[in-house]
């Protein structure tokens, strides 16, 4: 089955809110294959955004997902990449859907990076490159 790379980033952790983000992956109907908080390092965030290298809000991005820890997940389940991004939804908080958990539970913290509480893979290629950067393959 199709598995994806989750990560509650260091905002949604700080607030309290990790319990009701795996509530909603677990309330769509994915599994749970893996799960673990852990401080990210740069070297593992180098891998992880290095498409994003050289943009203006990179190393804003770098400094908050090192501002404390971040749960990682692999969740599994059919079409899960895409179902995962759509219960995430848009990445500015201030304007995703209701409903998502970025629409609900996030918005504009007025910072130079988005504070958007999750990731997920966008591909299957990105999610069997994620799953190896945080879990090793
Ligand atoms: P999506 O692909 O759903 O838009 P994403 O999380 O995959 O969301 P990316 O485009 O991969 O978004 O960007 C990675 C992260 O960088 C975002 O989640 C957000 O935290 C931050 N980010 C992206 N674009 C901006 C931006 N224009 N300004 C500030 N931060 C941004």
């Amino acid at each position: 089955t199709e598995r994806t790379l989750i990560l509650v980033k260091p905002d949604g952790v700080k607030r309290g809110l990790t319990g009701q983000i795996i509530a909603r992956i677990e309330a769509k109907g994915y599994t749970i294959a893996e799960l673990k908080q852990v401080t990210a390092t740069r070297e593992v965030l180098a891998q992880h955004y290095a498409e994003h290298e050289g943009k203006p809000f990179y190393e804003p991005l770098v400094e908050f997902m090192l501002s404390g820890p971040v749960v990682a997940i692999v969740a599994e389940g059919h079409n899960v990449i895409t179902g995962f991004r759509s219960l995430a939804g848009t990445t500015d908080p201030t304007t995703a859907a209701p409903g998502t958990i970025r629409g609900d539970l996030g918005r504009d913290w007025g910072l130079k990076v988005q504070q958007n509480l999750v990731h997920g893979s966008d591909s299957e290629e990105s999610a069997a490159r994620e799953i190896g950067i945080w879990f090793g393959n």
